[in-house]
C-alpha cells in the first residue's frame, strides 16, 4: 500500500499565517522539511483521510488526480480536517469531473455539514454519497474497511480515529486526538497494524488533552508494543505538528529517531 502524506501540520500550518514566532521565521526560511500544510493522508491515490484548506495545493504540488479519488473518510470537522467548500468544486458548473461518485464518510457532524454545503449549492448531482459511520462498527467501503473509533479530542463531537484494513495491510490512523480513551485502546488491543500514523502536535510541551505531546506518543508505542499490535516490520509515524511547539524537522527527527519512529514530512511516501 502506497501512503502519501499531503499535509503534517496542525490547524496553523507552518510557516503560520500571521506568526512572527522564530519557529515560524525559520521554517520559512530553511524551506524544505519545514513547510507544512494541514494534515490529510492519501492512501493507493484512491483513499483519503480528511478534505483540509489545502487540498487544492496538495494537488498541484505533488501531481495528484483528484478524479482516482472513490472514498474520504472524515475524522472531525475542526477546519484544518474538513473543508466542506471545496468539495462543490466537483460540481457541475464547476467542474467537468468524471461521472462516478465519491463516497464520503465520517461523523454525524461532519456529515452533516457536507450535506448543508451540497444542498446550499444545488445538491450532490450524483458526484458524491455520503455515509454517516458509528463508533466500532466495521464499514466496508470500495477500497477498504474502516473501523471508526473514538478519539479523545472535542469533547462536543463524536471524533473519530480509525483503523484501516486494506489489502492485507492495517493502519491505525490516530489523530486528532490526546491519550486515547480506553474503550478505544481495549478495541485496538491485539489488533495487528503495519503503520500507526500518531500526532505530536505539542512536541515538549507537557500538554496532551485533546492532542498528544512526545511522552503521550513514547507512551502509545509502548503499548501497542506490550499488547503485540505491532506486526514484524511495523511503522509507526508522526504528524500534525505546530508551530507552537517550536520545532524544526530536524528537532522533531532527533527526538524520535532513537524510538525507531518516523517524521512525516509535506509529500513524504512510504510503502507498507
Ligand atoms: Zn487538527
Ligand atoms: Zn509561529
Ligand atoms: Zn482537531
Amino acid at each position: 500500500m502506497l501512503v502519501h502524506f499531503l499535509g503534517t501540520a496542525a490547524f496553523e500550518g507552518i510557516p503560520s499565517l500571521f506568526c512572527t514566532c522564530e519557529l515560524c521565521v525559520k521554517a520559512k526560511a530553511a524551506g524544505g522539511k519545514n513547510i507544512r500544510t494541514r494534515t490529510s493522508v492519501l492512501f493507493d491515490n484512491e483513499l483519503k483521510v480528511d478534505f483540509p484548506p489545502d487540498t487544492l495545493l496538495h494537488m498541484l504540488r505533488d501531481g495528484i488526480d483528484m478524479e482516482d479519488m472513490k472514498d474520504i473518510i472524515i475524522t472531525h470537522t475542526h477546519s484544518d480536517h474538513l473543508y466542506p467548500d471545496d468539495l462543490v468544486a466537483r460540481l457541475p458548473g464547476y467542474a467537468q469531473a468524471k461521472d462516478h461518485t465519491i463516497h464520503v464518510y465520517g461523523n454525524d457532524a461532519a456529515i452533516r455539514i457536507i450535506h448543508d454545503t451540497l444542498v446550499l449549492n444545488g445538491g450532490d448531482h450524483g458526484k458524491f454519497e455520503l455515509h454517516r459511520v458509528r463508533p466500532f462498527e466495521r464499514t466496508e467501503l470500495r477500497t477498504a474497511v474502516v473501523t471508526a473509533l473514538p478519539a479523545s479530542h472535542n469533547p462536543m463531537e463524536t471524533c473519530y480515529v480509525y483503523y484501516i484494513e486494506k489489502n492485507g495491510k492495517t493502519v491505525f490512523y490516530g489523530h486528532d486526538s490526546g491519550r486515547f480513551p480506553e474503550e478505544t485502546w481495549r478495541w485496538l488491543e491485539g489488533k495487528p497494524v503495519d503503520l500507526a500514523i500518531l500526532e505530536c502536535t505539542m512536541g515538549n510541551i507537557p500538554y496532551d488533552v485533546g492532542h498528544m505531546n512526545v511522552d503521550a506518543v513514547l507512551d502509545a508505542q509502548k503499548r501497542m508494543a506490550e499488547t503485540g499490535m505491532l506486526r514484524a516490520g511495523a511503522k509507526i509515524a508522526v504528524t500534525h505538528f505546530s508551530h507552537n511547539a517550536h520545532l524544526l524537522h530536524e528537532d522533531l527527527t532527533d527526538i524520535f529517531a532513537p524510538h525507531g519512529i518516523e517524521v512525516a514530512f509535506d509529500g513524504m511516501r512510504l510503502e507498507i
